[in-house]
């Protein structure tokens, strides 16, 4: 036997990295698998190439939990080490590796960065063993089995060994706080984790399932009789669904490893992108898109990202465009660096293209969609648009690119492109300045009102909800410089869409001058501001309305990024009452002579247009309905 000393200045540093790996230890299993994986595929070149035997048989990984002498042993059938190799690869390289690690992630700082490290490899072993053995068989002519032990101390021994197989042992003396470790439940659960999708076989104990006797004898009912089948268990799906060829898949391929990934799901996905790059960065994956209906899910988990089919995390943020993270699927790239701080990622010139990849091959499949069966599209609009939302309101090539298929619907339920619009509304819906007005509604029920007193105008009313909704009017008035957004409520009917061709009045100033107290006496407060417009005596006596400049800085401050305005704390609310001057009503308290019935219709009045904006509360309305139901007794 042979004694040495791990090149290493700590004393003993496993109980520190212990520690700073304490919320990550799970991953041991993975480093330790996938470098079983490793030298696996290693061992697969070379014997192609003739270097080393070439594979007969089986290849597959094996996870064999040992609960009674507390061992947790990950075999391989894989390149093997010889002493030296051991030597140098294990007692030289990882460990030096190890000390790096530790001295570039000292203090505080070290336990972010260290989430999501990969690449720790074999070392992350003495996470949760006290003990650790490597007995190991090189492929290689002429090699001996070897085995190499260390307890987590600067010492290790290494001596000749007996092994049947020629690969890799690795046996974990799982530490006393690690026994969880050891159980079926935990260990499957990691595998599951990491492993599900990694490119060789690994197993982990077995199964046992009811399968037709072999004896093709019948029981009563003359059903073939069952019988108990064990075999082992099979962790992983080596050739998953992304790393296959699109030409050689159908729909229902992608439908089966959408349930797969999402058993939890019921429904199916909208539809898919199979990415598949290899220049001038390396990526594969899978993204679906989910039906998301009208409510914005805001889970990001959805994603979960590989590398060379090792699952790493499910935190795409950064790699990934912010609007995309609200798409289901994989996506696997050696090529984004996983040991990097999560700020740092976003700098990255590989993340960067990614990304920009991911983004326009998103685009470009919408745009094939739109062309290709528009009327689906359409159909689906109500869940894409949210995707098509976010992401114009974040990614300017995204915006560019999506003018070409982004659908606008109308109260009616008709989607129309820009253009189409345009075409229809273009010179009907032009102020005296030459904007094309298009009024939306972003509730047509809360808002009916104002919609049907829009569709008689004979304007179309466009649907824009949720609460993105300000955010959008906004960009698209950037991007469409002819156009401008005014919600149906932002002002009466008359105002919507201003033209030269007024209405006459019948009060002239001084009459409105006197009519201006009584009415802002109906309203309670500053934030009622009260003006005239003469319009159609059928139209509403007085109307409330909330100006669209207003309300639109408060809604986007109310979901972030208002400009300035967070600043001076929550905007207050204000409203417009506008008069119709030409109103019977309106006639009537001018020319009441009594001072309190002048003042209790204008009042009545008021509070009929604060009730139809759901904005007469508490005492207010309960006195409104008592004086209601008392003029009726
Ligand atoms: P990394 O895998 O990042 O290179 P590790 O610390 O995990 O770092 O492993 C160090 C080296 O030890 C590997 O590069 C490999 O050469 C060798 N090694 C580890 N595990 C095995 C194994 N199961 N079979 C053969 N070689 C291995």
């Amino acid at each position: 036997m042979q004694k040495g000393n791990i090149n290493v200045q700590t004393e003993n540093i496993f109980p520190i990295i212990k520690k700073f790996l304490y919320s990550d230890h799970e991953i041991f299993l993975r480093e330790l698998v996938s470098n079983a994986v490793d030298a696996t595929q290693k061992r697969i070149t070379l014997g192609k190439l003739g270097e080393v035997n070439a594979v007969e048989g089986n290849t597959s990984i094996e996870v064999i939990r040992d609960e009674e002498h507390k061992t947790l042993t990950i075999r391989d059938r894989g390149i093997g080490m010889t002493e030296e190799e051991v030597n140098k690869y294990i007692n030289q390289i990882a460990f030096s590796g190890a000390t790096e690690f530790l001295d570039k992630y000292k203090g505080e700082e070290a336990k972010t960065a260290i989430i999501g490290h990969f690449g720790l490899g074999f070392y992350s072993a003495f996470m949760v063993a006290k003990h650790v053995d490597i007995i190991s068989w090189s492929q290689r002519d002429g090699a001996e089995p070897v085995k190499w032990s260390c307890d987590g101390s600067p010492e290790y021994t290494i001596e000749k060994a007996e092994k049947k197989e020629r690969g890799t042992d690795i046996i974990l003396h799982i530490a006393d706080d690690s026994e969880e470790f050891l159980t079926d439940d935990r260990v499957q659960g990691i595998l599951n984790k990491y492993c599900k999708f990694m490119p060789v076989e690994i197993i982990h104990g077995t199964k046992t399932e009811m399968v037709d006797d072999p004896s093709d004898e019948k029981d009563e009912d003359g059903n073939v009789k069952k019988t108990e089948k064990t075999s082992p268990r099979v962790v992983n799906e080596s050739k998953p669904l992304w790393t296959k060829a699109p030409a050689d898949l159908e729909d229902e391929d992608y439908k089966k490893f959408y349930q797969d990934l999402y058993p939890m799901n019921f429904e199916d996905p909208l539809f898919h992108i199979h990415l598949n790059v290899d220049f001038p960065f390396n990526l594969t994956g899978i993204l679906y898109f989910p039906q998301l209906k009208k409510e914005m899910e805001l889970r990001r988990d959805k994603i979960h990202l590989y590398s060379n089919q090792v699952f790493i995390t499910d935190n795409v943020e950064n790699i990934v465009p912010d609007f995309l993270t609200l798409l289901h699927g994989v996506i696997d790239s050696p090529d984004i660096p996983l040991n990097v701080s999560r700020s740092y990622l976003q700098e990255d010139a590989n993340v960067k293209k990614i990304s920009g990849h991911i983004s326009k091959k998103v685009s470009d499949k919408l745009n094939t969609m739109f062309k290709k069966d528009r009327e689906t599209f359409a159909s689906q609009w109500d869940d894409l648009r949210i995707f098509v939302e976010y992401g114009i309101l974040t990614d300017q090539k995204f915006m560019d690119r999506a003018k070409k298929f982004m659908l606008f619907k109308d109260t009616e339920g008709a989607c129309h492109t820009y253009e189409e619009m345009i075409a229809v509304v273009g010179e009907t819906q032009k102020d005296k300045n030459g904007k094309i007005i298009l009024p939306y509604t972003a509730d047509a029920k809360a808002q009916h009102s104002f919609v049907s007193a829009a569709k008689e105008r004979g304007y179309q009313v466009l649907v824009m909800e949720g609460p993105l909704a300000s955010h959008m009017v906004q960009k698209l008035e950037e991007a469409y410089p002819d156009v401008q957004f005014k919600r149906v409520d932002s002002d009466v009917v008359d105002n919507l869409i201003e033209t030269d061709d007024a209405t006459t009045s019948t009060l002239d100033e001084k009459q409105e001058e006197a009519l201006k107290p009584i009415i802002e006496g109906a309203f309670p407060g500053e934030a009622y501001k009260v003006k005239f417009t003469a319009m159609s005596p059928t139209a509403a006596p007085l109307t409330i309305t909330r100006s669209e400049f207003m309300r639109r800085m408060k809604e986007q401050q109310a979901v972030g990024g208002g400009g300035g305005f967070q600043m001076f704390g929550a905007m207050p609310d204000n409203y417009d009452v506008t008069v119709n001057s030409n109103h019977p009503i309106v006639q009537k308290i001018l020319s009441e002579k009594d001072e309190s019935v002048k003042q209790k219709v204008a009042k009545r009045a008021g509070d009929l247009a604060r009730l139809s904006q759901g904005l007469l509360e508490g005492e207010e309305l309960t006195a409104f309905i008592a004086d209601g139901y008392g003029e009726l007794s």
